[in-house]
């Protein structure tokens, strides 16, 4: 079953993770439990967090995950990368580039959130069934069509998204008024709510806490000032869901509601309640600018600014999750983060929200009101084109399956189906045998001859002859890979962007049982270079070599050669 089970691990956050004491996942699947002839400590091992930093007495939901599925990954570039350091120690000895969690970056499924009038634009453009095969196929020469359509007609289409998306809000509000006890006389203020020519900013969240709905209120009096702006307003659409068990996120809402509430700002802030999908089809497209500040990096991708940019919104975010990764001048803004330097939460929320009202005031609105000889925002129209033509058939839920397909499911579909009882049953053995043995595998001697530099020195572009000797225990050399590492050294003295090579069996074994292995490791690069000798189990089932966590390195009393570093 492992070999046909993929993991996907989620926000790398308490609330995305699961973790459960052990007496009650004891309890569960204890005596007369859910699993009758399971071993209840079986069913332990699989989650608890048996590393360095875990928690002895919890069962960790991804951890299991990890350890039951073959193959794992997270859902964006940046994702991948944090959660390769977070359960880094579930594979001890390797570094946290090397620990077998990849990444698929998710997508959206574009004919639940392309507007049906950014649908029609492109049907006139470019006929019907071109049309629908941009949206679920991606072709991107499809979706280049998008370049000939006229200023004009991509300005009025904006225009007519955010008119609607007024008219909608309104309605929203007068209901959402009346249902607080306000009666129809009271209400004409909210014919006046949002103008359908200024530049309206999106936001819309679930309100766990990294996500920070309230950061815009940091600073009431600037974002007033932006809100009202006599010649570059700008007017904001907030929509939010609390959990109802979620007291911080339901304070959260209220701050915002009382923000909005203001006689002097509510004609340009909305706080819109029930957050859910229908209204959310309506938001994005309305929108110029989707917004989204999560505390950099814990949003694992984010998807509500890639339904936005589908419908030709432009994005301002925090370069966390997807937007980390697709991120161009065309698209949108980049917030600066401060995460890394600024010492403490509060101090790091007001330099982030600083850089917020700053970039809007000085970049976002700007551009938006900038007119140029023909009434249009050229340059912002060209962002829209840019987005939607280079962006929009990246975030495409098509283009996400087909990596699913290629990179994790098909090859776990071929690892399954090679496994029957009898495979499966000896792949089991020889996991055994390789754990028991293991103790007794080592680098004992590395050596490196100089084959082509002509001075005594190694030169960029000679070659080392690697003579090694291992101990291999109980095993044979098929049952393991050596492996020559090297790369750059950085300051710490450890090797960095490291590469592999293997080496090659040259002998063995002798009266002591050691084997030698060979191979050439070229200088191909300048500045400080080291090098090491690794040996790593080897079977043609395993879908990497750090699936069994197991790695022998040199150690001290191997001498001189086994890490050696060149300046
Ligand atoms: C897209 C969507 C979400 C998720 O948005 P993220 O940016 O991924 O947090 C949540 N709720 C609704 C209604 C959505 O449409």
């Amino acid at each position: 079953m492992r070999a046909g089970t993929v993991f996907t691990t989620h926000t790398p956050v308490p609330a995305g993770i699961d973790r459960f004491d052990r007496e009650l996942v004891a309890r569960h699947f204890g005596e007369r439990g859910e699993l009758p002839g399971v071993p209840v400590e079986k069913v332990l091992q699989l989650g608890m967090e048996t590393y360095p930093g875990g928690e002895p007495n919890l069962f960790n939901m991804a951890v299991m995950g990890l350890r039951l599925a073959q193959r794992a990954n997270g859902v964006s570039t940046l994702h991948g990368a944090v959660s390769r350091g977070m359960f880094a120690g579930l594979w001890p000895g390797f570094d946290a580039e090397e620990v077998p969690i990849t990444s698929v970056t998710n997508g959206v499924h574009a004919p639940t959130w392309v507007a049906p009038e950014v649908f029609r634009l492109g049907v006139r453009q470019i006929g019907t069934s071109r049309a629908e095969d941009a949206l679920s196929v991606g072709g991107s020469q499809r979706w280049d069509a998008v370049a000939d359509i006229p200023d004009a007609d991509i300005w009025e289409l904006r225009r007519e998204l955010r008119e609607q998306l007024v008219l909608e809000v309104r309605e929203r509000l007068r209901a959402s008024w009346r249902q607080r006890g306000a009666g129809a006389a009271e209400l004409g203020w909210v014919d006046g709510v949002l103008d359908p020519d200024v530049l309206t900013i999106g936001f819309a969240r679930r309100v766990p806490s990294y996500k920070r709905l309230t950061l815009m209120l940091r600073d009431r009096d600037r974002l007033m000032e932006l809100l009202l702006h006599p010649t570059r307003p700008v007017q904001i659409v907030v929509a939010g869901k609390a959990h109802p068990a979620d007291d911080g996120g339901k304070r959260l809402v209220q701050e915002l509601v009382r923000f909005a509430d203001d006689p002097r700002v509510r004609h340009r802030i909305v706080f819109l309640p029930d957050y859910g999908m229908a209204m959310a089809q309506k938001l994005y497209p309305g929108c110029d600018v989707w917004l989204n500040n999560p505390l950099r990096p814990l949003e694992a991708c984010g998807t509500s600014g890639m339904k936005a940019a589908l419908n030709g919104c432009l994005n301002l975010s925090v370069l966390d999750g997807w937007w980390d990764e697709w991120f161009e001048p065309d698209f949108g803004w980049a917030i600066p983060t401060a995460d890394g330097s600024a010492t403490d939460d509060d101090r790091r929320d007001e330099l982030e929200a600083g850089a917020l009202y700053e970039l809007i005031e000085n970049r976002v609105a700007p551009r938006f009101y900038d007119r140029g000889a023909s009434g249009l925002p050229q340059r912002w129209i060209e962002m829209v084109r840019r987005t939607l033509t280079t962006l929009g058939p990246k975030v495409l839920a098509g283009r996400m399956v087909r990596e699913y397909v290629e990179r994790l499911y098909a090859p776990a579909a071929r690892a399954h189906r090679s496994l029957n009882a009898d495979t499966a049953r000896e792949l089991a053995s020889w996991k055994g045998r390789v754990r028991v043995s293991w103790p007794h595998v080592a680098v004992d001697h590395v050596e490196a001859l100089e084959q082509s530099a002509a001075g005594g020195t190694a030169e960029l572009g000679s070659t080392l002859a690697l003579r090694v000797r291992v101990a291999l225990g109980e095993l044979q050399p098929d049952d393991v890979e050596v492996q020559a590492v090297s790369g750059r050294v950085d300051s710490d003295d450890a090797i960095a962007d490291a590469q592999t090579f293997p080496l090659k069996p040259a002998g063995g074994p002798d009266l002591e049982g050691r084997w030698v292995y060979e191979g050439p490791l070229s200088l191909d690069r300048t500045g400080p270079f080291g090098y090491t000798v690794r040996i790593l189990p080897a079977h043609p089932l395993l879908a990497a070599s750090a699936d069994l966590g197991l790695v022998a390195l040199p150690t001290e009393a191997t001498g001189e050669g086994a890490g050696v570093l060149m300046r």
